[in-house]
């Protein structure tokens, strides 16, 4: 089962006490954007076999969003951190490289 600690009140979650949001920092497109670049927006994920970045939502807890570097494979948990960022943390991006060495 997977477990995220949720940085918002610090518990370790359960997988059913998130909702999985998808793909982390998306870039968005709105109105004036072109209809390719809406398209990318609204329906194009990546979805790589490994590492990804995802946001998640503490739904049966504090409710609020967060992201979380994990590894689609193995699913190993490389972090989580606060939903206000636009990049994950270097110490997550530190465990992520040593993982792949
Ligand atoms: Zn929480």
């Amino acid at each position: 089962m997977l477990i995220l600690h949720c940085p918002c009140c610090g518990v370790d979650a359960a997988e059913i006490e998130l909702t999985p949001g998808g793909e982390a920092h998306l870039k968005r497109f709105g109105p004036g954007s072109s209809d390719a670049d809406f398209e990318g927006y609204l329906f194009l994920r990546d979805n790589p076999k490994g590492v990804v970045l995802e946001r998640w939502r503490h739904s049966y807890g504090c409710g609020k969003w967060f992201l979380a570097a994990r590894d689609s494979v193995t699913m190993q948990v490389f972090g989580t951190y606060s939903a206000q960022t636009q990049e994950p943390p270097q110490d997550i991006l530190d465990r992520i490289e040593a993982a792949r060495a």
